[in-house]
C-alpha cells in the first residue's frame, strides 16, 4: 500500500473484475490530506463507461456468487473480518490521511467495518423464507433471493464502516455489487476490494469504481444494469439518486442527512449527559456524522450549569492532524471547511459570539482544514443553525420549560434520524421514545448500538433500514411458490 504522493508511484486504479483496472478516460483525482490541504495520492476517476464495465463484470459473476453455499459464503466474509484486522494499522493510517480523523477513531473504523464482515458471515445461512397456510391442498412457500447486481454509494464521512455496511449483506445474501465511494476519501474503498478478492469472493463479484458523484455516482443510480441501490450521503444527493433510480424502477434505499436532538432534564446524570454530548457532537469524527447530536436542547432549570460544565470541558479539547491523534481532527475538505465556518458565520448574526469556538483553529501554520468546537447559545426554534444540518463540530443549545415544548423543538425539523433523552424517569424516557419522530431513539445514552441495531431515518433523513437483521430483508426480495398438491392425476399417484 502507498500512502506517500509521489507522481512516480504507482497510483490508484479502479478495481474490476478481480484486479486493478486503469480509467477508459485515464484521468486521475488527486486524492487531499486534510491536515495539510496537500494531495498525497491520485486514484483513477470512473465514468459512466468504467460504472458499465463494472456492471457487465458483477453480471458475469453474479450466478458464481450466488450458486456458492450460504456456509461458504460466510466463510469468506469472516476471512475479510480477519484480514482487515491484520491490516488495521495501515488501513487506519490510509483513512486517516484521506479523512483527516484522529488515528484512534480509524482504527475503531477498521474494527467497525471487520465487525460488520464478522456480523454478515454469521447470517449468510440463516436467510430463511417461510411456508404458508393454504389449506391441505397447497404447498406454499417462499423463497429469498438476492436482488442481482447492488449498486453501492459511499459518503467520505466513514469510509471504511459505511462501505462495510451495505456490501457486507449484500454479499452475505448472494448480491453481486458495484461501490462508488466518494472522491474525497476513494483509497481505503479500493483496498477493500482488493482485500475482499484475496478473501476468496470470485472476480467481479466486488468492483470498486471512484470517480465523481456526478459522473460514476450518476452513472450508477441510473444504470439499467443494476437492480439495487443503496446510498449513503446528503438529502439533495438522495433525491436524485432516487429520482434516477425511479426511471428503471429499481428498488433504491437512502440514509440522508439529520439534525438530531438531544434532550436533557434536571434529574438526569447531568455528568454522564455532558460526556455523551461532547462524543455526540465533538469528538466523534469532529461532528461529521449523520447522527450527531447537534441540537442541545436543556430544561431551563439546568440550563446555566450544563452550559457551563459543557464550555470547561470543551476548552480542554485538542484540536490536530489526525496521525497526531488529538481529540478533533481536521474536517474532511476545504468545502466542507468553508461550509461549516460559513454556518459560523450564519451563528454569529443569529445569536451573537458563541459561547466557545468560533473561528478556525490556531494552527495556522498547517494549512490544515481545523475548526474549532463551537457552542452557540440562546438558539430560537426557527433560526437556521436550529434547523439545518451543519455537519461539523458547531453545536446549538436552546431551552424548553416542559416535556411538551421538548417533544415539540425536537419534532420540528425536516429531519428524522436520531434523537436521544437523559432523566432518571423512566416513563418520561419511553414517551419520548413513543413519540419522537425518529429512527433510532437512545436514552441516557449516545451512539449506542453496534452492527446488529437497525439504522434508518423518517421524513428527509431518507428510507429502508440499513445494520441488522433488517439489512438481509433490503438486499434480497421475496419470491412465493404456491403448489396445488392435489391437482395430479391418478398416474401421478401411483
Ligand atoms: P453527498 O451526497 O455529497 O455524497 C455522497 C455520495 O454520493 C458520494 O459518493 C458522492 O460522490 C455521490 N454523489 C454525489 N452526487 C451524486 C449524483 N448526482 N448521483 C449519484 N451519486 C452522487 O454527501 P457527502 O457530503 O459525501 O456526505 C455527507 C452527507 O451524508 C451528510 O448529509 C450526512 O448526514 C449523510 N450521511 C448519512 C448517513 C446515514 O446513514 N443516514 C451516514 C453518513 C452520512
Amino acid at each position: 500500500m502507498s500512502t506517500d504522493y509521489d507522481s512516480s508511484d504507482e497510483r490508484y486504479e479502479l478495481f474490476i473484475g478481480g484486479k486493478p483496472t486503469p480509467s477508459e478516460s485515464g484521468e486521475q483525482i488527486p486524492v487531499t490530506d486534510p491536515s495539510t490541504s496537500k494531495p498525497f495520492e491520485t486514484v483513477a476517476a470512473g465514468s459512466s463507461a468504467d460504472i458499465d464495465r463494472a456492471l457487465k463484470s458483477a453480471r458475469e459473476a453474479f450466478s458464481d456468487w450466488r450458486g456458492i453455499k450460504p456456509v461458504d459464503r460466510g466463510r469468506v466474509l469472516q476471512r475479510m473480518a480477519n484480514r482487515m484486522h491484520a491490516e488495521k494499522k495501515e488501513l487506519a493510517e490510509l483513512l486517516t490521511r484521506e479523512n483527516g480523523k484522529p488515528i484512534s477513531q480509524s482504527k475503531t473504523g477498521i474494527e467497525v467495518g471487520a465487525r460488520y464482515f464478522e456480523y454478515y458471515a454469521g447470517t449468510a445461512d440463516k436467510v430463511q423464507g417461510e411456508t404458508i397456510p393454504l389449506g391441505s391442498e397447497y404447498l406454499d412457500y417462499t423463497l429469498r433471493e438476492p436482488l442481482g447486481v447492488t449498486g453501492h454509494i459511499v459518503p467520505w464521512n466513514f469510509p471504511v464502516s459505511l462501505f462495510a455496511r451495505t456490501v457486507a449483506p449484500a454479499l452475505a445474501t448472494g448480491n453481486a455489487v458495484v461501490v462508488k465511494p466518494a472522491e474525497q476519501t476513494p483509497l481505503t474503498a479500493v483496498e477493500l476490494g482488493r482485500l475482499l478478492h484475496d478473501a476468496g469472493v470470485p472476480a467481479g463479484a466486488v468492483n470498486v469504481v471512484p470517480g465523481y458523484g456526478i459522473e460514476a455516482g450518476a452513472a450508477l443510480s441510473e444504470h439499467e444494469g443494476v437492480d439495487g441501490v443503496a446510498f449513503t450521503g446528503s438529502v439533495p444527493t438522495g433525491r436524485e439518486v432516487a429520482a434516477a433510480a425511479a426511471r428503471t424502477l429499481t428498488p433504491v434505499h437512502i440514509e440522508a442527512g439529520g439534525k438530531n436532538p438531544i434532550v436533557v432534564y434536571p434529574d438526569a446524570d447531568l455528568e454522564r449527559a455532558i460526556d455523551q454530548t461532547m462524543i455526540s457532537i465533538f469528538t466523534r469524527n469532529a461532528g461529521q456524522v449523520c447522527s450527531a447530536g447537534d441540537g442541545l436542547l436543556l430544561h431551563e432549570d439546568i440550563h446555566d450549569e450544563f452550559c457551563e460544565r459543557l464550555v470547561s470541558r470543551v476548552g480542554k479539547l485538542t484540536v490536530g492532524a489526525g496521525l497526531e491523534d488529538p481529540d478533533v481532527g481536521a474536517l474532511v475538505s476545504e468545502t466542507q471547511y468553508e461550509k461549516v465556518t460559513g454556518y459560523i458565520d450564519v451563528g454569529i448574526e443569529e445569536v451573537g459570539e458563541p459561547l466557545c469556538g468560533g473561528t478556525a483553529s490556531d494552527r495556522s501554520s498547517s494549512d490544515g482544514y481545523f475548526v474549532k468546537p463551537t457552542i452557540f447559545d440562546g438558539v430560537e426554534r426557527d433560526m437556521r443553525i436550529a434547523q439545518e444540518e451543519i455537519f461539523g463540530p458547531i453545536l446549538s443549545v436552546l431551552t424548553f420549560g416542559d416535556e411538551q415544548e421538548a417533544l415539540e423543538i425536537a419534532n420540528e425539523t425536516d429531519y428524522g434520524l436520531v434523537a436521544g433523552i437523559f432523566t432518571r424517569n423512566l416513563n418520561r424516557a419511553h414517551r419520548f421514545a413513543r413519540d419522537v419522530v425518529a429512527g433510532q431513539v437512545f436514552i441516557n445514552e449516545w451512539f449506542a448500538g453496534g452492527v446488529e441495531t437497525s439504522f434508518g431515518g423518517y421524513r428527509q433523513s431518507g428510507f429502508g433500514r440499513e445494520k441488522g437483521m433488517e439489512a438481509l430483508r433490503t438486499f434480497t426480495t421475496t419470491k412465493n411458490v404456491c403448489a396445488n398438491i392435489d391437482s395430479m392425476s391418478s398416474v401421478d399417484r401411483r
